[in-house]
């Protein structure tokens, strides 16, 4: 059912043993939101846990709130009245996580895709919000008082959805809502020194190695480029290290799409999709299987051959592009 916010409150205040629940391969904004939903409801006496179903990177641990995060097998066999799942468009995104809610429908379902599937019993879903930590700080500011901790996993999940306020998404509210939060203590310049200066020798190793495969097509309007099972294992990687690689790729001037193919673990390929100002890339996504904004979209693709996934994935770009005003 689809709910407002003061339904979802009114059901989060009725919890006495919540579970929060992020995305596989979280980012910022799955990582800040379960965190903070976390702490907001034990704020309200809730014995709440937090969950991201793949390992958080490492460097999201340098924002001292994180560590309410646990893994599943953490939170195997415990039992819980309340679920909540964020940040997340379709259900197969929580993964393993789904063990944890013995065969039932989420109780609450807080997101901001356009694509989001409404599989949960009360679903709050408004595209509107840059990230779904605005909507979690909606309802948390409504319930609790804030201390540093809590408006900095906040301000995380908002920064990195926004591209550190640079994206399409950035609008007034989202500017007022990061001010609240730093007013209540969240530190922008640590958050941008955890998320953004993160790389090792070897991360810049695989990041030259990607460089090596960019192709341009459509005029210099469509770009990408992979990273293969190969060069995760020759350069020493795990496959989250290559977070943020496809904006290096958007980066480039004059490109409007850019893609980068991860193949990990191998027979698997996830694609990430980014478009700066005209092409609807959660279209493309979603056709293939996955889902996303309308700027960043991803989906994962089930095939032996890596260039087999290049050439589906990049096919139904070029279409879109060619349909897009
Ligand atoms: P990323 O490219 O960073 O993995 O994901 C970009 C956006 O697309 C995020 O909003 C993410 O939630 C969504 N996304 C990425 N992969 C998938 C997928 O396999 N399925 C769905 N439904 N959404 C995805
Ligand atoms: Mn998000």
């Amino acid at each position: 059912m689809r709910a407002n916010l003061d339904q979802v409150i009114e059901r989060l205040k009725a919890a006495r043993k919540a579970l929060v629940v992020g995305h596989v391969r979280p980012d910022g904004d799955a990582i800040g939101s379960v965190a903070a939903l976390t702490l907001i409801l034990r704020k309200l006496g809730v014995e709440a846990e937090g969950c991201i179903p793949d390992p958080v990177p490492w460097f999201y641990r340098e924002i001292p709130g994180t560590r309410v995060l646990r893994s599943v097998e953490e939170l195997r066999g415990r039992e819980f009245d309340t679920t909540v799942v964020v940040d997340t468009s379709a259900l197969p995104r929580i993964g393993a996580a789904a063990e944890l809610l013995s065969g039932r429908e989420p109780d609450v379902v807080i997101d901001h895709h356009a694509t989001n599937t409404g599989f949960g019993s009360l679903n709050f879903c408004d595209p509107s919000y840059a990230a779904v930590a605005l909507i979690v700080h909606e309802i948390g500011r409504r319930l609790v008082e804030y201390d540093e901790e809590l408006a900095e996993l906040l301000l995380l999940g908002t920064a990195t959805d926004t591209g550190f306020f640079k994206y399409a998404n950035v609008d007034a509210r989202v500017f007022e809502m990061a001010a609240e939060l730093a007013r209540h203590g969240a530190r922008i310049q640590h958050i941008a020194s955890a998320v953004l200066e993160h790389r090792t020798p070897k991360t810049i190793r695989l990041l030259t190695e990607m460089f090596r495969t960019l192709r341009l097509e459509e005029g210099g309007k469509l770009a990408y480029a992979y990273v293969s099972a190969d060069m995760l294992r020759r350069t020493g990687c795990g496959e989250e290290e290559t977070e943020g690689f496809v904006g290096e790729i958007r980066s480039l001037h004059g490109v409007e799409v850019a893609i980068l193919f991860t193949e990990w673990p191998e027979g698997e390929v996830h694609v990430s999709l980014r478009s700066k100002s005209y092409v609807d890339v959660s279209r493309v996504a979603l056709a293939l299987g996955g889902g996303g904004h309308p700027r960043a979209a991803g989906c994962t693709l089930r095939v032996p051959q890596l260039q087999e996934a290049i050439a589906r994935v990049v096919e139904a770009t070029r279409q879109a592009m060619t349909t897009s005003p």
